[in-house]
Order: C-alpha cells, then sequence, then structure tokens
C-alpha cells in the first residue's frame, strides 16, 4: 500500500533504480516460469544470510532479491523471461533487468572434497569467504539475535579450511570471471586480536598469488596495534560492523558484542581504523529496521563524523532467528537513504569502494533519492571497475601500504608482541 503511494507520488518509483531496488529488497519477487532453473538458482546452494537472487538494475545497481514465499507472497514484482531478455513487471510496469546467473564455481568442490558452496558465495563481483564454520558468540548464546549461524557459517564438517583450498576457490571464481575481488568474513574470535592473526596467512596468501583487493569483516581487537597490522598484512577494506547505534538496543539485539566488546570500542576502533587505511576503506553496518529511523540517521553521522562508510543492510527475517521486526515505511527508509548521501557527501568521504552490493544500500546509491545524481563519484566507481582503474588504484595502495608496514613492523618490534 505504501509502495503504491509511494510511486503515484513519485511517478518515477519502477524507473528510479535506487527506489526499484529499495522496493525489491523489501518485498522481493516471485520468479515466472522455468526462471529459476534458466538462471541457475537452487535452493540447495543458497548461501549467505541474503539467499535471494541478484539482479542487476539499470544504472548498474545490484540487488539480492526474496524470493522465499513468505516475502514474496504480496509482492507484485515477478521476473519472466520474454523475448529479448528478462523482465521485470510489477505494478502495471516492465523493466528490462539482468538476472545475475548461479555460478559455476558453486558445483566444484575442493581437494579435500569440501563443495565451495560451503565455503564462499558470490555478492556483487567479490567472492565472500568464511575459512571457519562458526562464531564464537553461538557458543554462549551471545549471538546477535538477527544471526542465524546456519546461514552465515555454513555447517561444514571440519572447523578450519586450508589456506590450498581458499585459493583453488578463489583462482576458479576469478577465471570464471565472475569475481574480481575477495572478502573475508569471521564471527567473534575469544582472542586479543579478535582473530586477525588466524587471517593472516589466508591473506598473505591471495595477495602473493592474486592482483586483487582484499576485504576483512571481523570484530574490533583489543587493541589498536592490531588495526595497524590488519592495514600492513594487505587488508584493503575494514569492516567492524557496530549494527546498531542505539545503545539499549544494541545492548539487548547484540548481548555477545555488548558484553565482549562494548559499542564503545566500535566507536573507537572505527575512528582509529578511519585514520589508518585510505578514505571511504573503513565501513560499518547499521541495519534497517532495528531501531528507529531517527537513530539510524544519527548512526550515520556519527559514523560518517570519525571518517567511516555507513552501509544500510535492510533487515530480513531469517527462518531461525527469533526476531519480530517492523520496517520502517517506504518513505522513512527514503529520507534514511537521502540523509545516508548528504552525510558521506558533507564528510567528503570516498564512496567509491562499496561497489556492486547486492545486500546493502550504499552511500553512492543514496544519491537516488537526495534528488543529486553524483556524476563525478559515479564516473570514478566505472573507472575504478575497469582493470586499468582498478590496476592504478591497486598501486596507489600499495605504495601508501609500504610506507605505513615500516611504522607497524618497528611498532611491534618496540612492543614485543
Ligand atoms: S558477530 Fe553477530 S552477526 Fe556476526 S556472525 Fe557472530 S552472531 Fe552473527
Amino acid at each position: 500500500m505504501k509502495a503504491a503511494r509511494l510511486k503515484k507520488k513519485e511517478g518515477l518509483c519502477p524507473f528510479n533504480p535506487g527506489y526499484l531496488k529499495l522496493l525489491l529488497a523489501v518485498q522481493g519477487m516471485s520468479l515466472g516460469k522455468g526462471v529459476a532453473e534458466e538462471v541457475g538458482f537452487t535452493l540447495s546452494t543458497r548461501r549467505g544470510v541474503a539467499g535471494g537472487v541478484d539482479l542487476i538494475l539499470p544504472g548498474d545497481l545490484w540487488v539480492n532479491v526474496p524470493v522465499d514465499k513468505t516475502t514474496t507472497e504480496k509482492s507484485p514484482y515477478c521476473l519472466e523471461k520474454k523475448k529479448g531478455g528478462y523482465f521485470l513487471t510489477g505494478y502495471g510496469n516492465e523493466i528490462k533487468v539482468e538476472p545475475v546467473r548461479q555460478p559455476h564455481f558453486y558445483e566444484r568442490v575442493t581437494s579435500k572434497g569440501t563443495p565451495f558452496y560451503q565455503i564462499a558465495a558470490l555478492h556483487g563481483g567479490s567472492v565472500y569467504i568464511s575459512p571457519t564454520n562458526r562464531c564464537q558468540f553461538f557458543d554462549d548464546d551471545l549471538n546477535c539475535r538477527f544471526c542465524d549461524e546456519k546461514k552465515t557459517f555454513y555447517p561444514i564438517a571440519r572447523e578450519f579450511i586450508s589456506v590450498e583450498e581458499i585459493l583453488e576457490i578463489i583462482e576458479v571464481a576469478f577465471n570464471e570471471g565472475v569475481a574480481d575481488s575477495v572478502d573475508f568474513n569471521i564471527g567473534y574470535f575469544d582472542t586479543e586480536d579478535r582473530g586477525i592473526s588466524f587471517l593472516e596467512p589466508y591473506i598473505n596468501a591471495v595477495k602473493r598469488n592474486f592482483d586483487t583487493i582484499v576485504a576483512v569483516d571481523a570484530q574490533p581487537p583489543k587493541s589498536n596495534k592490531w588495526i595497524d597490522k590488519t592495514y600492513a598484512m594487505g587488508v584493503d577494506k575494514l569492516s567492524y560492523h557496530m549494527e546498531i547505534f542505539d545503545m539499549e538496543v544494541f545492548d539487548s539485539l547484540c548481548p555477545g558484542k555488548a558484553k565482549e566488546i562494548g559499542w564503545e570500542r566500535y566507536v573507537e576502533a572505527l575512528k582509529y581504523a578511519a585514520g589508518v587505511f585510505p578514505s571511504g576503506a573503513v565501513s560499518s553496518n547499521l541495519i534497517i529496521g532495528l531501531e528507529a529511523p531517527a537513530s539510524t540517521m544519527e548512526g550515520i553521522d556519527l559514523l560518517t563524523g570519525i571518517g567511516v562508510v555507513p552501509i544500510l543492510p535492510i533487515f530480513r527475517p531469517i527462518e531461525g532467528a527469533a526476531l519480530e521486526v517492523t520496517l520502517p515505511d517506504m518513505d522513512e527508509m527514503s529520507a534514511i537513504l537521502a540523509h545516508l548521501y548528504s552525510s558521506v557527501k558533507a564528510s567528503s568521504i570516498n564512496m567509491t569502494w562499496s561497489k556492486n552490493i547486492s545486500t546493502y544500500m550504499t552511500p553512492l546509491e543514496g544519491r537516488y533519492f537526495s534528488g543529486d545524481d553524483a556524476k563525478l563519484q559515479v564516473v570514478m566507481q566505472n573507472i575504478y571497475k575497469t582493470k586499468i582503474g582498478g590496476k592504478a588504484v591497486r598501486s596507489i595502495a600499495g605504495l601508501r601500504r609500504r610506507l605505513k608496514v615500516k611504522e607497524v613492523e618497528d611498532s611491534f618490534e618496540s612492543s614485543g608482541l
């Protein structure tokens, strides 16, 4: 109802890729006859919290669209195959889109016999890899209440995946041409460094074997020296996800993060990391729907004020995670996204690092809600995406890091760590 009202008010709704991404992420879509088979989408190989089907919308916007019956029951959207390609139909309109086919690498197995899809997932040109099968918060029932361990970390028999297997997966995914960067995702480690030393051999091996960008999603370490070390070991992008700005809601929905790390440590570590990594390379999630819209906007301002890029996933219920949430209406969500764009822009943070993320709304996508077309940022993002542009960015990043590594080595030597 609200969405229909927005469409009428905006007139543009189905043709504004930003609005369309938002609507699809919330409402989902059904799949026309034979489409699931055509795009190679099978439920048995779905990975990650997102699950749904990735679509590329006009404007090169990627969106992960839920296709499960519960979410899509009332959705008017349907993905159909017609003469000339795939079309999204809904609200009496039709728009050409490109479904991202399930990559072939999902069908392969590692040399130790583990199916690739149990270790890695493809999201918007990045291979997301969890070299471990668990987050230690689940051991003590301290997991984030919106998280399902079985969806985030595939339940494989072995606790850790070898470096060799990870390299096999990346090589196949890169050769298939579906990915050009790597994102390591680990849950909570009950150690001083929160797991970054565990990741180091994987990061070193990837950097040695591929000319690529490496991102890490982890928890803030106890001391800032580990943040220096994270940058020195070759990580290009770093995320410590706060998830929620409101401290009370944070304490109740993220009991492990609250008890073992603390809201303040997230802010402190993010601020420090933003001073070490290049502009735009440090980010944090704020999940739309878990707190009041005004609170999310305050969180956006806090993050941009310390040089961090806020990334906004939209809450999506996960089967098995008992949490009832009412999402803000479309007008409120649009206001949050317009605010995201203007807040990041006013802080002069580089918006171009967050490319093609299908599961989140990025600051650059917020431009569709703000009336600012952000031409230069879009041109820069497109340059980064080309092979030559990407190489140039990585060369500059490499030089910047070499200068920093010397400092970090000196400080670790003097501290005896
Ligand atoms: S830190 Fe929270 S969101 Fe991340 S894997 Fe653990 S329980 Fe899930």
